[in-house]
C-alpha cells in the first residue's frame, strides 16, 4: 500500500533530543502522574467530591511493543485510555509523545496531526460506524479529513486494507449492518490503519465478540502489528486476552497502577496480592482440576471516596496485621470485614433489631424478652465470627463488640475492634522493583523489608 503521502507529513521523532529525564530511549508514548477527576455533582453539605477515576498513573509504552492494561470494571482503565490520548482532558499530569513532545500542551492543529499518529479502537464496533456510510467511505474518511482528495486513490487504499484484515475488497460498497461483530472489528482495524499510525490504543477490542471470534481478531492484531511496525496499548478486563497478545502488562486498581512488568513474569512471578487474585481467577481448562481461586471481598470501592493508605486494603486477602497480633490470616481478614461492615453502615441498629425479631419469632416470645447472650451468639454466627481467635485480647474485644452491637451501639462496637487496625490503611505503598530487572514493579507494603512477604501468608 502506498502511504508515502502520509509518511512525509509525519513529524519525525526529534531532531534534537529533549527527552524528559526519566523517559527511556525506546519509549514512544509516556504518561507521568496522569490524573482524571470527574465532578460527581454530589457531596456532603453540597460540596462536590471528585470521582478519582485515574489518580497519578505513570508508565511508558516502548516502540513496537504491546502494553496491556488490565483490571476489573470500574478500575479506571477506559478513562485512562481516553485521557491518555486527550479524548478527555487530564486533570493533572503529563503525556509525552516520542520522549519530548508534551501532548498535554498541543494546540488544536498539532492535536489534529497527532490524531493521525495515534489511533483508537473501541469495544463496540457497531457504534463506531456511521450506518449511512459504506465501509469503504468509513475506512477512508480519516484520509479525506487529512487531505487526500483523489477518491480513486482512497478507494485503492481501502481495498488493500480490507484484504489485509482478512476481508474481501469486494466488501467496499457494503454497509455496516451487513457484517458480524467480528467482521466489524476487522473493518475498525482497517480504518485505524488507514492513516498509517505509529500506535493504536484499543479499548476492550474483543470483549463484545464471541469467544471463537476473539482469538481470530487477536491473531489478526498480532500479525498486523508486526506487518505495520505498530506499537499497541490494549485495555482489557480479560487476563487471557492480555496474556495472548501483550509483551508487558500494567495492572490497575481504583485509578492506580499496582503492578507492571513483562507479561509472562507478571503471570508466573506475580507480586501484588490483587494481581495474584486476578490470576488465580482465570478459569482452569481441565474441569477435574480445581483452580486455587483467591476470593476478593466486595466490589471495587467508590472512587470518589477511595480507601486511605493502600487502596486495596479493604479487599486484600494479604492485608497486614498490626505488629502486636499474629492471628490466622483468614480469621484476621474476616474480623476486618466485620469491622468494615460496622463502620460503613452495613450493620445498623435496625439490622440488629431485625435479628432480634427473628429470634423472638423462633422462640415464640416478645422481642424485648430475647436473652442478650442469644442475640450475641446469633450476631456472631451471622458474620461467621470465631469464638476463639488464638488471641485472648482479640477474643475479649470481639465479645465486647458483639455485646455493644446487641445493645444497638454500632459505633461503640467498631471502637472495641480498633486493635485490629491495619498499617495498610495508613501507609500508601510505593512501587518497588520485584523482578530480576527494574522492569517489573509492584506497590505493596509486603514487598518491602518492613513486613512479612506475601508468600508468608496463606491466601484464600
Ligand atoms: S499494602 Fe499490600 S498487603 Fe497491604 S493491603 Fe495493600 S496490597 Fe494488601
Amino acid at each position: 500500500m502506498n502511504l508515502d503521502f502520509l509518511r512525509g507529513r509525519k513529524e519525525s521523532a526529534t531532531d534534537e533530543d529533549h527527552r524528559v529525564d526519566d523517559i527511556p530511549e525506546d519509549a514512544i508514548f509516556s504518561v507521568r502522574g496522569l490524573q482524571k477527576y470527574f465532578d460527581s455533582g454530589s457531596g456532603f453539605l453540597g460540596e462536590s467530591t471528585p470521582v478519582r477515576a485515574v489518580d497519578g498513573v505513570s508508565f511508558d509504552v516502548r516502540e513496537g511493543e504491546t502494553l496491556g492494561i488490565v483490571g476489573e470494571s470500574g478500575c479506571g482503565k477506559s478513562t485512562l485510555a481516553q485521557t491518555m490520548i486527550r479524548l478527555q482532558e487530564p486533570t493533572a499530569g503529563s503525556v509525552y509523545w516520542k520522549g519530548d513532545q508534551d501532548v498535554t500542551g498541543f494546540d488544536d492543529a498539532r492535536l489534529k496531526r497527532w490524531r493521525r499518529e495515534i489511533q483508537m479502537m473501541f469495544q463496540d464496533p457497531s457504534s463506531s460506524f456511521d450506518p449511512r456510510m459504506s465501509i469503504g467511505d468509513s475506512i477512508t474518511e480519516p484520509l479525506r479529513v487529512q487531505g487526500l482528495r483523489e477518491s480513486a486513490h482512497r478507494r485503492e487504499i481501502a481495498e488493500d486494507l480490507l484484504e489485509r484484515v482478512g476481508m474481501s475488497a469486494g466488501h467496499i460498497d457494503a454497509y455496516p449492518h451487513e457484517f458480524s461483530g467480528g467482521q466489524k472489528q476487522r473493518i475498525a482495524l482497517a480504518r485505524a490503519l488507514a492513516v498509517n499510525p505509529d500506535m493504536i490504543v484499543a479499548d476492550e477490542p474483543v470483549s463484545a465478540l464471541d469467544v471463537s471470534i476473539q482469538s481470530e481478531v487477536l491473531g489478526l492484531i498480532d500479525r498486523l502489528q508486526e506487518e505495520f511496525g505498530l506499537t499497541m496499548c490494549i485495555i482489557s478486563h480479560d487476563l487471557g486476552v492480555i496474556r495472548e497478545v501483550c509483551d508487558r502488562v500494567a495492572v490497575m486498581y481504583l485509578g492506580e497502577i499496582v503492578e507492571i512488568g513483562p507479561t509472562e513474569e507478571v503471570f508466573t512471578s506475580t507480586a501484588h496480592p490483587y494481581t495474584k487474585a486476578l490470576v488465580s481467577s482465570i478459569p482452569v481448562p481441565d474441569p477435574t482440576q480445581r483452580g486455587d481461586g483467591i476470593e476478593l471481598h466486595g466490589d471495587v470501592p467508590d472512587p470518589s471516596n477511595p480507601p486511605t493508605g493502600c487502596r486495596f486494603h479493604t479487599r486484600c486477602p494479604a492485608v497486614v496485621q498490626p505488629s502486636e497480633l499474629d492471628l490466622d490470616q483468614q480469621t484476621y481478614v474476616r474480623l476486618l470485614q466485620f469491622t468494615k461492615r460496622l463502620t460503613r453502615g452495613i450493620v445498623t441498629e435496625e439490622s440488629v433489631e431485625g435479628v432480634r425479631e427473628l429470634l423472638a419469632e423462633q422462640q415464640g416470645i416478645d422481642p424485648s424478652d430475647v436473652p442478650r447472650e442469644d442475640l450475641v451468639e446469633e450476631l456472631r454466627e451471622e458474620d461467621d465470627l470465631p469464638e476463639r481467635t488464638g488471641s485472648t485480647r482479640v477474643d475479649s474485644a470481639l465479645r465486647d463488640a458483639l455485646a455493644e452491637l446487641a445493645d444497638g451501639n454500632v459505633a461503640a462496637a467498631a471502637d472495641e475492634l480498633s486493635l485490629l487496625a491495619t498499617p495498610c490503611a495508613s501507609e500508601a505503598p510505593e512501587a518497588v522493583d520485584v523482578g530480576e530487572t527494574d522492569d517489573h514493579t509492584a506497590s505493596c507494603l509486603r514487598l518491602t523489608s518492613d513486613y512479612e512477604s506475601v508468600e508468608a501468608v496463606e491466601l484464600e
